[in-house]
């Protein structure tokens, strides 16, 4: 199974994923929390990054694609991913369409996250996010069973790019570079609209009734 999800930021793709990842034991491929671990690491793609997320600019494509790359084609991806936050322009969607090819696989669906605008900002703006073993909250829909503490015991945050000078940014630079994907994939006949709006186990509910399962087995 290969599947993409695409969507603003912080109407909750990164939660399903995970749980879908841990579901059906496939490794979810999400180039935020990779460029966040590489950022805490202080590796040198790294200190390459740092200052688009800190901005809530898109990193340069030809750094993002090579680390998916290196990625799809480690061991564990053989059997299939999900794809959290990559593509999010048409260059790496044509790139991802090439890696593809190369391994005589295919996309199996692409599911795209639908939510207006409000409620985006009321999730990212109580979004807390572990900064090491990357688990979000929030705090009124997801609050942790400790304030302020992830289960795995470390101090949650709240991520840079998470607060409102930086949220609006993010937001254009999503209409700009990443909505041109939806017709994108519309046309592959890829693509499946969820709405992502209600609760977590709503929306989880809508993505199974999407395919998941009957694509998966
Ligand atoms: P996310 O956790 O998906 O919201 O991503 C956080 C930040 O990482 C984004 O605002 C970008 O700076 C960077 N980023 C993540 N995925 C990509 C991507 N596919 N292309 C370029 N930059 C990305």
């Amino acid at each position: 199974m290969r599947f993409i999800f695409l969507g603003p930021p912080g109407v909750g793709k990164g939660t399903q994923v995970k749980r879908l990842s841990r579901q059906y034991a496939v490794p979810s491929v999400a180039t935020g929390d990779m460029f966040r671990s590489a950022i805490a690491k202080g590796t040198s793609t790294g200190l390459e990054v740092k200052s688009y997320l800190d901005s809530g600019l898109l990193v340069p494509d030809e750094v993002t694609i090579k680390m998916v790359k290196e990625r799809l084609y480690e061991d564990d991806a053989k059997r299939g991913y999900i794809l959290d936050g990559f593509p999010r322009t048409i260059k790496q969607a044509e790139a991802l369409a090439e890696i593809v090819r190369q391994t005589h696989q295919r996309i199996d669906r692409v599911f795209y996250f639908n939510l207006e605008e409000g409620e985006i900002e009321r999730r990212i703006l109580g979004r807390r996010s572990c900064p090491a073993c990357q688990q979000t909250y929030h705090l009124i829909y997801y609050p942790p069973k400790r304030e302020g503490v992830c289960d795995c015991g470390a101090t949650l945050i709240q991520r840079k790019d998470d607060q409102p000078e930086t949220l609006n940014a993010r937001l254009s630079v999503y209409q700009e570079e990443t909505t041109p994907l939806i017709d994108y994939y519309e046309r592959q006949n890829l693509l499946e609209r969820i709405d992502a709006s209600g609760t977590m186990d709503d929306v989880y509910e809508r993505v199974r009734c999407g395919g998941i399962q009957a694509l998966s087995s």
